[in-house]
């Protein structure tokens, strides 16, 4: 037993489920692969599916990306605390001259100041 209300609905549907033409208008039948009215390439319902699936690849690929580059980078900023530390430093301070220079490094001479890694 089908309805007349049914029936209206079921073809309303089928109304929608017609693809509309971004080139012309025409609305054409739901499994066409290229307008009836001017021959564009219509987008069918999978192929939006498949751009959308597309598209919320792209943004997960691209949250992932920035992720990663954000751990990189707290790793850097990380290790270079460490290398600042002024632990594995030795200071020069003579006559108004201050520097720092390397744990490893050793003065050979007062005036001359060689490096001997
Ligand atoms: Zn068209």
């Amino acid at each position: 037993m089908v309805s007349k209300d049914d029936a209206q609905k079921r073809v309303q549907k089928v109304k929608d489920d017609k693809v509309k033409c971004a080139n012309c208008g025409f609305k054409n039948k739901p499994d066409s692969i290229y307008c009836q009215s001017c021959g564009n390439e219509l987008e069918t319902a999978s192929q939006k599916k498949l751009r959308r699936k597309h598209i919320i690849l792209g943004v997960l690929i691209l949250a992932g990306v920035c992720f990663g580059f954000m751990i990189i980078l707290g790793i850097i900023a990380s290790e270079s605390e460490n290398s600042t530390n002024p632990i594995i430093y030795k200071t020069y301070d003579n006559n108004g001259i201050t520097f720092h220079y390397p744990f490893t490094w050793t003065t050979l001479n007062f005036n001359t100041r060689q490096a001997d890694v």
